[in-house]
C-alpha cells in the first residue's frame, strides 16, 4: 500500500500519477473495491471518476476524491460524491474509512504546514523584534513632532486627517469701486479663496498610542517563544503553534503599516508641508507659536521674531492680491 507523504498535498492529476500506478481505463464496482488509499483535493476538476454506476463509468471530472485499491491490486480514482453516496451507500464501514482517511490527511497537511513554518521560528521572532523597534522609533519621532507643535495644531491635524480635509486656504477681499449708470458711486466687497496648498503625510502616526501595536507584537513574540522546540508536537501544542503562526498574517500587516506611517511622517516633515501648519489657525499668537515649532522641528534658526515672521506671510499675501483684508477660510 502506498502511503507516500513525499507530496504533502495532492493538488494536481500529475501529483496523483507520480505517486500511483493508476489504471485509468478501468471501471470498477463495489464488489471489486478493497480499500481506500488516500484522499485528494485538486486545484482543478481534472480527475475522472472510475466508479461504475447504472452500468457505466461515472466519468465525472472532480477535484475532491480518493485513490482506492481494488482486490486485484489495481489503483483507481473515485470522486467524493460517488465514494460517500454510492460506494458507501448503506455501508457505514466504507463511509467511515473514507471519513477517517480524510481527517488524517487534513491533520497531516496541517501538521506539515505548521512544522514548515516552525522551522523559521527564529527568523519570525527576529521579525517581531524588528517591528517592535521600528514601532518604538516611529512613536518617538511622532511624539516629538506632536509635542513640539502647539496642542491645538495637533488636534486640528487629527481632525483634518480624519475628515480628509487636507486643503489649506484663506480668503482675501477685493473691493470694487465704481460709478453706476445713474452716476452714483458704488463699492462692492467680495471674498475670494487662495490655496496655500494641501497637507500631506497625515496618518495613523498622529495617534499611534491608540493602535495597540506594541501589545500585539509583545503577545506574538510570547506565543512564538512558548512553542516547544521538539520536532513532533502533540495535538495541543500543534494547535497553539498554529495560533501563533496565524498571528504572522497580522505581523505582516503591522510591518506594512509601520513602514507606511514612517513614510507619511517623513512626508509630513517636508519643510514646505510643515510650513502649511502655520496657516491652520487664524490667531496671530497661535501661528507665531507654530512658526517657532516648525523651525525647531526643521532645526532652523529664525532671523526675525515668530510674530514678525507671521506678519511677513500676511503682508506678502495682501500684496499679492492688493488687498487689505484676509481671513482663514471657514
Ligand atoms: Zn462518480
Amino acid at each position: 500500500m502506498t502511503t507516500s507523504i513525499e507530496i504533502v498535498e495532492l493538488r494536481t492529476l500529475a501529483d496523483l500519477n507520480s505517486l500511483y500506478q493508476l489504471a485509468s481505463e478501468c471501471t470498477f464496482t463495489k464488489e471489486q473495491y478493497r480499500t481506500p488509499l488516500r484522499p485528494y483535493r485538486l486545484i482543478k476538476a481534472e480527475a475522472s471518476c472510475q466508479y461504475q454506476k447504472h452500468g457505466r463509468r461515472c466519468a465525472q471530472l472532480h477535484q475532491h476524491g480518493y485513490v482506492v485499491e481494488l482486490h486485484d491490486a489495481s489503483q483507481v480514482l473515485i470522486g467524493n460524491c460517488c465514494a460517500l453516496n454510492h460506494l458507501g451507500l448503506d455501508d457505514e464501514q466504507v463511509r467511515g474509512q473514507f471519513k477517517r482517511l480524510s481527517a488524517t490527511e487534513r491533520q497531516n497537511i496541517r501538521r506539515h504546514r505548521v512544522e514548515t513554518l516552525l522551522s523559521q521560528r527564529q527568523s519570525l521572532i527576529e521579525r517581531v523584534r524588528a517591528a517592535n523597534s521600528k514601532h518604538r522609533e516611529l512613536q518617538g519621532r511622532a511624539s516629538a513632532v506632536l509635542s513640539s507643535l502647539p496642542q491645538r495644531i495637533g488636534e486640528l491635524l487629527n481632525n483634518r486627517w480624519k475628515s480628509n480635509a487636507l486643503g489649506i486656504s484663506w480668503d482675501y477681499q477685493v473691493v470694487k469701486k465704481g460709478v453706476d449708470e445713474k452716476g452714483k458711486p458704488y463699492e462692492e466687497r467680495h471674498w475670494y479663496p487662495h490655496s496655500f496648498g494641501t497637507l500631506k503625510g497625515l496618518g495613523v502616526w498622529l495617534q499611534l498610542g491608540g493602535q495597540r501595536y506594541q501589545e500585539r507584537l509583545f503577545e506574538m513574540r510570547k506565543r512564538l517563544e512558548a512553542i516547544p522546540t521538539k520536532s513532533r508536537l502533540n495535538t495541543a501544542e500543534l494547535e497553539s503553534a498554529e495560533a501563533a503562526l496565524n498571528d504572522m498574517t497580522e505581523l505582516a500587516v503591522i510591518e506594512r503599516e509601520l513602514h507606511a506611517q514612517t513614510t507619511l511622517l517623513n512626508d509630513f516633515l517636508d519643510p514646505g508641508n510643515l510650513q502649511l501648519t502655520v496657516q491652520l489657525v487664524s490667531s496671530h499668537q497661535a501661528r507665531a507659536d507654530t512658526v517657532k515649532a516648525v523651525h525647531h522641528l526643521l532645526g532652523q534658526s529664525l532671523d526675525v521674531s515668530p510674530s514678525q515672521y507671521v506678519a511677513a506671510i500676511d503682508l506678502a499675501f495682501k500684496q499679492r492680491y492688493s488687498t487689505g483684508a484676509i481671513r482663514i477660510a471657514s
